[in-house]
């Protein structure tokens, strides 16, 4: 089977290797090959720059035709179906909450024998709620704890998921958002949580700046802590509310991250004080299917005229699916 792979001398294959696990963008369902010279190892997607400038100088893109690995057992085929779970770092999250504990129980036995990179698996007791997003979870079995370390494009975010928000279902949103940031510019992030907006865009190298700030204490401890994890530089972490600290920042923002999607249109005026003549606000809310886009975009524009300032929209976009009929939108807007 032909596929993208990293093209590497041997002798520094295994460095390369570890580097390709440590991103999570070896495909193991496929065998690494090898040649005389050459050992070829599969990607599962495009590596982004910075994944690329941290492997070692002979590396290369190139393609080649792989052979399958043999299939191990998969937790559906010895349950006679696919059990749904979220994997966060190394702990399984079962989505159906209505799960009796005996299933429950029977799953999470089969997910800690099968799946080797699940370590603890916990079932939610609530949805995400409240002002900092979270939600209590029961521990269904393996290593008793809700803190783990999820690692996503290279960078590691360690949270516990108890006392802060996290999600790698937004991990598209946030490369795609990276493809919008130029060198030098400063991005205000109005709702951190434990930094994967920031700390990726931090990463990659293209920001003057970064300012992350969050109100939840426990996500600015463990934001503090990601920013040294992952060495990340020009990153101003802030425990505080959004609407107070955009009064310090007044201005200054190339572009303004508000992904707090139920409540984002409550600091719409915050986001149009911090943001430059040209400045972009990231607009993220949860609509109606019968109005995806247009009602937001009313509400952006209402802010920005209350401000004397004009607006031109980007893009508007599904980012997921939210309920049923309800979506999680993104609008990307110009404030003139
Ligand atoms: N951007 C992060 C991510 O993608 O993982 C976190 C997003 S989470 C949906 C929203 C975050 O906004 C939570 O961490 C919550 O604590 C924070 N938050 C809620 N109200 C806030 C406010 N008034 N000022 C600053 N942060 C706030």
């Amino acid at each position: 089977m032909k596929q993208q792979c990293i093209k590497i001398p041997k002798k520094k294959g295994e460095p390369a290797r570890r580097a390709l696990l440590d991103f999570e963008i070896l495909d193991n369902s496929l065998k690494i090959s090898s040649d005389k010279t050459f050992l070829y190892l599969p990607l599962s997607r495009e590596p982004l720059p910075h994944e690329l400038e941290d492997l070692p100088l002979e590396a290369e893109l190139a393609e080649f035709d792989f052979e399958l690995q043999k299939k191990k057992a998969t937790p559906a085929d010895i349950l006679a179906f696919n059990p749904a779970y979220e994997l966060i770092g190394d702990i399984a999250l079962l989505e159906d909450q209505d799960l009796d504990s005996q299933k429950a129980s029977k799953i999470a036995d089969i997910l800690l024998l099968t799946q080797p990179n699940v370590k603890s698996v916990l079932k939610p007791l609530t949805p995400v709620i409240g002002e900092f997003r979270i939600r209590e979870f029961e521990i269904i079995a393996g290593e008793p704890r809700t803190e783990t370390v999820h690692r996503e494009y290279g960078c590691r975010y360690k949270v516990d998921l108890s006392r802060a928000y996290f999600t790698p279902r937004l991990s598209t949103e946030r490369s795609r958002i990276l493809s919008r940031i130029k060198e030098g510019d400063t991005v205000i992030d109005m709702f951190a949580g434990v930094g994967p907006y920031s700390i990726l865009l931090a990463k990659s190298k293209k920001p003057a700046k970064v300012v992350a700030i969050d109100k939840n204490p426990d996500a600015v401890r463990y934001l503090k802590e990601n920013i040294s994890l992952n060495s990340a530089e020009n990153i101003e972490a802030i425990e505080g509310d959004a609407r107070e600290e955009a009064k310090r920042f007044a201005g200054t923002a190339d572009h303004v991250i508000m992904n707090l999607p139920h409540n984002a249109y409550e600091f719409l005026d915050s986001a149009v004080l911090l943001t430059k003549q040209g400045g972009i606000i990231h607009y993220y809310g949860i609509t109606p299917e019968d109005d995806l886009f247009e009602s937001s975009i009313e509400l952006i524009r209402i802010a920005a005229e209350k401000a004397g300032r004009k607006v031109e929209v980007l893009e508007k976009r599904v980012v997921r699916s939210y309920a049923p009929h309800q979506y999680n939108i993104c609008i990307e807007a110009k404030i003139l």
